[in-house]
């Protein structure tokens, strides 16, 4: 498979999981028994009153709403390695210097490279500073393997998952990601897991009135009622947000607001 970067409507529809594969070859590296992973920058973000954040390099979706930065795009331009003790020394001290106790990974998808974020969450349950660490997540990776949900329920007095939702229905999911609309049931699936599994979950859908019709929000929520009754109450519902990279991947896939 080609490497896909930027959203158009000549890119073919793409299978996220292999596209998942792709990017952890060069987001990743081993260094004898750790692996690495790269990272834009650390930076406190103002969400959740002030959390210590590192952000990925790379994605395994290509949603043309994304305000992710173009290494989601060139992942082997951007960024640098990261050990998974570095990762969290770099959050506990941005975290400290604010005197908060929780910590975040985003920017990209977290889910590619398994080992590096295991390894990660080890280091972080370990520590008693750390309350809580947030995963931010588009659910394909979570969906696809049940054991992965698994491994993290390791963790879950700990982690909290935030799984984002991109459309309603598999033809308008492919539309705004790329992938092919087969895989729309994975983030659905692995929120069931992660709730089945006893992990704190809770999602964002980007229901923008410019994009998704009354329907399609209708039928999603619909969707998540079917999981969970009380999950459509907590819903974090998104807009776009029109950042130059924003502006520059909707212009690409030919989409106009
Ligand atoms: S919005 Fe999230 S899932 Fe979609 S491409 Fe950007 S980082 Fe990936």
């Amino acid at each position: 498979m080609v490497y896909v970067r930027e959203l158009t409507p000549k890119v073919p529809r793409f299978d996220p999981i292999e596209l998942a594969r792709l990017t952890e070859s060069i987001v990743c590296k081993r260094v004898g028994t750790r692996v690495a992973r790269k990272y834009t920058h650390f930076k406190v973000v103002k969400f959740y009153g002030g959390v210590a954040t590192g952000f990925v390099v790379g994605c395994n979706l290509r949603c043309f709403f994304c305000w992710s930065p173009p290494s989601r795009d060139y992942p082997e331009r951007y960024g640098r390695f990261y050990t998974p003790e570095e990762v969290v020394n770099t959050l506990v001290k941005l975290m400290k210097s604010v005197g908060g106790d929780r910590v975040r990974i985003s920017g990209g998808e977290p889910t590619i490279s398994r080992e590096h974020l295991v390894q990660v969450l080890e280091l972080i349950e370990a520590r008693s500073d750390i309350r809580l660490f947030i995963l931010e997540t588009n659910g394909i990776l979570l969906g696809y393997d049940r054991s992965y949900v698994k491994e993290l329920s390791r963790f879950r007095d700990k982690v909290v998952v935030r799984v984002s939702l991109k459309a309603g229905t598999p033809e308008k999911f492919s539309e705004r990601t790329g992938a092919k609309p087969n895989y729309f049931e994975l983030p659905f699936r692995a929120i069931r897991w992660l709730l089945d599994e006893g992990v704190e979950t809770y999602v964002a859908v980007m229901t923008d009135p410019r994009l998704m019709t009354r329907e399609e929000r209708r039928m999603l929520f619909s969707l998540l009622t079917g999981i969970d009754p009380k999950l459509p109450l907590e819903v974090e519902e998104e807009s776009i947000e029109f950042f130059p990279q924003t502006r520059r991947r909707l212009r690409l896939a030919g989409i106009e607001l």
